[in-house]
């Protein structure tokens, strides 16, 4: 989807009742076109201090880029990600880093109380972006080389995932491994997996299906797909 601004409205107040207890002010709302960023929180900083020199809800504006065709809950995701921002900054909060511990532990919590994705971070290709995204479902898809030379992968059910990382490492004809993320409508027909049943690909398959993965990565907050969405000069190195 693209997003609008009464798509952001509407939202942010939802979001702001269900998540924030109604505590954040309503700031302004914006659309861009940019390609560096799918979403930022601008405000004027203190220059010495980094803080926001006002805490006034209209001294803030969350902006959402409509360049990426994006599914409706990474489009929330995103606003959510500057919901987390502004509750920090409109309430004169301090945290280790943009992205620091009081960041992390909110987004944590967000995540895990209200059921929202994995910290989906991705910057679309110009040509999907451009192009209808037939079914922009994500696959979190493990690629494994056998003993034997040839390449499987799983897909495993979202329920599974940690499951099936914890298993990968001890199969001893797996020679090596690695995770992926892709918006590819070619794994639509591999099914989720619950056991973790694996299917062959090709070299050629894997070349070109999987060109525009991104890896994933496994820490103590979740899965974090490995790429930079956001990095804001007005956020001082706010980089997803
Ligand atoms: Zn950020």
């Amino acid at each position: 989807m693209i997003p609008t601004i009464d798509f952001i409205a509407e939202r942010f107040d939802f979001f702001n009742k269900l998540c924030f207890c109604s505590k954040l002010p309503t700031p302004k709302f914006a659309i861009s076109n940019a390609k560096s960023y799918a979403g930022q929180l601008k405000f004027r900083k203190n220059p010495i201090t980094g803080k926001a020199v006002s805490h006034k809800g209209d001294d803030f504006k969350i902006t959402l880029s409509r360049r990426f065709d994006l599914p409706q809950e990474v489009v929330e995701d995103t606003l959510l990600h500057e919901m987390i921002h502004l509750f920090i900054e409109s309430g004169g909060r301090t945290d280790t880093a943009p992205h620091g511990r009081r960041f992390t532990a909110m987004m944590d919590d967000l995540n895990h109380r209200f059921r929202r994705h994995i910290s989906v971070r991705v910057r679309q290709t110009e040509s999907s972006s451009e192009g209808a995204v037939p079914d922009s479902r994500l696959h979190i898809i493990c690629l494994m080389r056998l003993e034997e030379g040839r390449n499987v992968l799983a897909i495993p059910a979202r329920t599974r995932i940690y499951q099936f990382m914890d298993m990968v490492e001890r199969l001893a004809r797996v020679k090596a491994h690695i995770w992926l993320a892709s918006y590819n409508p070619f794994f639509n027909k591999f099914p989720r997996s619950l056991k973790g049943k694996t299917y062959y690909i090709t070299p050629d398959e894997i070349r070109k299906e999987l060109a525009d993965a991104f890896p994933v990565k496994r820490s103590e907050l979740g899965l974090h797909i490995m790429k930079q969405l956001h990095p804001s000069p007005d956020f001082g190195g706010c980089i997803d």
